[in-house]
């Protein structure tokens, strides 16, 4: 209610009118290839494995992003998360649509929301985007996880304690055939691979992840 009596602004710059003003959303940084097949980070040029997936056993085939998680998009997905800023997810929804392909899947499911994180007005915004995205990619989507317990925040934590931190950390119902998990930023890939992980293991063949921008090792 009280968002729609508040002035709209750009959560980037703070122009009037749009949570992402037609200026902030061009100048949006594009995740471009060569990227890795399996875990999507930058590569010099198209590889299967890169250095910083190889010799990790992951439990998706492959994540894809839209965007570079820089300064500017983790400054949007804060405001994103913080003010439940409903009509980001269509934004998101429609720059992550225009970047990767259709999917060849049964299933859109999301990373649940920590229940460490009060949820804005119940507000997720990985929920939000995966709808919006099953809905342009005309697809079912449905909460198939959930966090079996505690809490799991990744933030301040070294990658090696990221992977321990999130192991066994979901738990999913069953599911078949090929699963799109979406998350809106893949950090270290420690959740994506544990959640992906837990949606093998309740039966799907397999799963890809998508997400709205992806941490570009090195460059954070
Ligand atoms: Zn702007
Ligand atoms: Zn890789």
């Amino acid at each position: 209610m009280l968002e729609l009596l508040l002035p709209q602004r750009c959560l980037v710059c703070a122009i009037g009118g749009a949570p992402l003003c037609a200026t902030c959303r061009a100048r949006l940084p594009p995740l471009t290839p060569p990227l890795c097949g399996r875990c999507g980070a930058p590569t010099a040029w198209p590889v299967a494995r890169c250095r910083e997936c190889a010799g990790r056993r992951l439990a998706f085939a492959s994540a894809r992003a839209a965007l570079r998680y820089d300064e500017q998009v983790r400054r949007l997905v804060r405001a994103w998360k913080e003010q439940g800023q409903r009509g980001l997810a269509e934004d998101a929804a429609a720059i992550v649509a225009e970047r990767l392909a259709w999917p060849d899947a049964g299933l859109v499911t999301f990373v649940p929301p920590d229940p460490g994180r009060r949820l804005t007005r119940g507000y997720h915004p990985a929920q939000r985007l995966a709808q919006a995205l099953a809905r342009r990619w005309q697809l079912p989507c449905e909460p198939r996880l959930e966090r079996s317990g505690g809490s799991h925040r990744q933030r301040g934590l070294s990658l090696a304690e990221r992977r321990r931190n999130v192991r066994g950390a979901f738990r999913a119902e069953a599911v078949h055939g090929t699963i799109v998990l979406v998350d809106d930023v893949y950090t270290s890939g420690a959740t994506a691979d544990a959640a992906a992980s837990a949606l093998r293991a309740a039966g799907a063949r397999r799963v890809e992840v998508v997400t709205f921008a992806r941490a570009i090792r090195g460059s954070q």
